[in-house]
Formats: structure tokens, sequence, C-alpha cells
């Protein structure tokens, strides 16, 4: 059974509801259409996902879900031969892993992940100008309660790149949010260009897929701090620094495996130190995942859930509008407490 399941959402969701003083929920979702998400994934690949799991029942695959049987390993692949006849062999051509099985719902729930957390990044927007506006008339401070959106979202999006699958990763939610603050014609940044982003990637793994998609780009800025040498193991290496345009625009941050929270807090501050407070965002999303708790079953740093909370009040005193989007945690029992925490800490409270 995946780690990746449902009771993920409650966990968190019951968290969030048990602190009505620091929360506000809404169910409410707007439908952005397949335009945002085209603008980060190959329609190709959309193609593949929408209709996979039709196509490997009718050619007789198990029902359980659609799984590849062979990956072109880069030693073994010849260019030439890589588009494939049947489902199964797409689902190599589209899937680097073993982890991202397709079901009946599989597509319908990356969709939805994707429109919720779409529909997170509009009121980012919407609270993002009230906060700017705040600041320009002086009734604002700067710096002091920056305006936070949370996206409570699963499937996880970190490492699905522009036209594959992984690591129980479909579509990349917080690529699609990114690409589409920037489209906004009418969204200036402070610069008078479009709204520049900085990503901070917290989860424990590496996530390829965001850096992958904006690798040769200098907005957004992507940074991550994850284990070294686990999952998805040949990405995220600190020589990994972009490339073109985007050369010196992806920051990766490398942590040995039994990394504590007084490590890993003074490391996350240097990173917003030294790489996201210089590139003057407008705008701050976080890929969160909190598998870096020390009980996850997956993964995990000895991270204590004390350590959440000053992650929160890191992010918080680069003053600026976040929109937090949930990736990974596996740990059930103190995943709500976790999430909680970096979101607590966020609006200047403790867990
Ligand atoms: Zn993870």
């Amino acid at each position: 059974m995946s780690a990746e399941s449902p009771n993920r959402r409650e966990a968190i969701l019951s968290y969030l509801e048990e602190h009505p003083d620091s929360f506000e929920i809404t169910e409410q979702v707007e439908d952005f259409g397949y335009d945002p998400i085209k603008r980060v994934h190959k329609q190709d690949f959309l193609d593949y996902l929408e209709t996979a799991y039709e196509e490997w029942i009718l050619e007789g695959g198990h029902p359980n879900g659609v799984l590849p049987g062979t990956i072109p390993h880069y030693k073994v692949a010849r260019l030439g031969r890589l588009k494939a006849a049947n489902c199964l062999a797409k689902s190599g051509e589209y899937c680097f892993d073993m982890s991202a099985v397709i079901t009946k719902d599989t597509f319908k729930a990356a969709w939805n992940a994707a429109q919720v957390t779409l529909t997170a990044t509009k009121e980012l927007v919407r609270v993002g100008h009230v906060y700017e506006k705040g600041q320009a008339d002086g009734t604002v401070n700067v710096g002091s309660d920056p305006p936070g959106i949370y996206a409570l979202v699963r499937p996880p999006g970190h490492h699905a790149q522009s036209d594959v699958c992984g690591g129980y990763c479909f579509l990349n939610n917080i690529a699609i949010a990114t690409q589409w603050l920037i489209d906004q014609p009418d969204l200036k940044g402070k610069h008078g260009g479009p709204k520049k982003i900085a990503i901070l990637d917290v989860d424990f793994h590496h996530g390829n897929g965001t850096q992958e998609i904006f690798y040769t780009t200098s907005n957004p800025l992507y940074t991550s701090l994850h284990s070294v040498d686990d999952y998805p193991y040949f990405t995220g290496s600190d020589q990994e620094c972009g490339e073109g345009e985007g050369l010196g625009f992806n920051v990766n941050i490398p942590l040995h495996g039994a990394t504590t929270d007084d490590e890993y807090l003074e490391k996350f501050e240097k990173l917003i130190r030294d790489h996201v407070i210089p590139y003057d965002a407008d705008y701050i999303l976080v890929s969160l995942g909190v598998d870096t708790y020390k009980d996850d079953p997956i993964a995990g740093f000895l991270l204590t859930s004390d350590a959440y909370p000053r992650m929160g009040k890191a992010i918080r005193e680069i003053g600026l509008p976040t929109l937090f989007v949930q990736e990974g945690g596996y740990c059930i029992e103190k995943l709500g407490l976790n999430v909680g925490g970096i979101l607590q800490g966020f609006i200047g409270k403790s867990a």
C-alpha cells in the first residue's frame, strides 16, 4: 500500500479544524481549465495521463492500475524507438519509477489538486494586493504579518516533470501555480515586469520536477533543502545550478541523512539570507513536505515537531505574501501537528 493515502488529508484537516482561531478553511474551488496546466506539462503527457487507465484495461492490464514494466534506461534507449505503441510501453515512457500507479481516478485527483492550488494562488494575489497597498499607504508595517494561503492537496506534485510522472506525483501543482502567476498580464511585480517568485522546497526529497520545469529560466528562483543520496537519487546535487538564463537560479542544498533541528534551521536560514532575500521576489511559494520528520516511515531526518514552527517563523520573516502547497509527509500521527506547526510559525504563533 502506498504511503501517499487519503487519510493524510484527513489528518491535516483535523488539525486545521481544531485551531479555528488560526485558520479560516474554505472548500470553494474554481476550475481554471486546461490552459494553466498546459503551460507546464506537454500535451502528449497530459493525453497519456488522462487516457492511460482506460487504455490499460482495454489491453488487458490489471485493474489495480497502470505501472511500467520497462523504463527506457539511458544505457539502453535508442531515441528512434522511444515512441511507444501500447499502454504498457507508454507507461515506461511517461513514468520514471514504480511509485506513481495510475488508477481509475488518478487523473481526476491530480486535476483537482491543480485546480485547488490555482484557486489558492488567485486568493494569494488578492490578499497580496491588500498587503502591498497597506505597505504603500503606511497602514501595514514592512515585514509584519505577511498574508499566507495554504493549499491542502494530494497527490503531491514536485516530482512531476514536464512530461514524466513519478514519486506519487502526476501534475506539478506548485509549478502550475508559479507559471500562472508569471503569466497574468495585469499582475506586475515591484520591478515592473511579471511577478517574481521564489520557491522554497522543504520536502525531504529533492523536487526534481520543479527543477526540470524551471531549469532554464530566471523566474522563479528554485531552492531546495533535501536529503543527499536519497530518492530520487539522481537529481538534487549542489552542482545543478540552472542553465542559460536560469544559471544561478536553481539552488540545491543537500543535507546528510541524520540532520537535526538546529542543523536544518541553520541551513534553512542561511538559504533564505543568501539566496531568497537577495532575489527580491514578490511572492514566496513553499513546497511544504514534512517527511523531514524523525518518524516518517519513508524518509526522515531527525527533525522533531519543534522544528516546524521555527521554519514557519523564518518564512514569515521574509515578509512576503506566501503560498504553501502540500507535498510529502507520511507520519499520519504527527502530520497535522507538523504541517500546522509551519503554518502557525508563519502567522506568528506556536503549534
Ligand atoms: Zn517527499
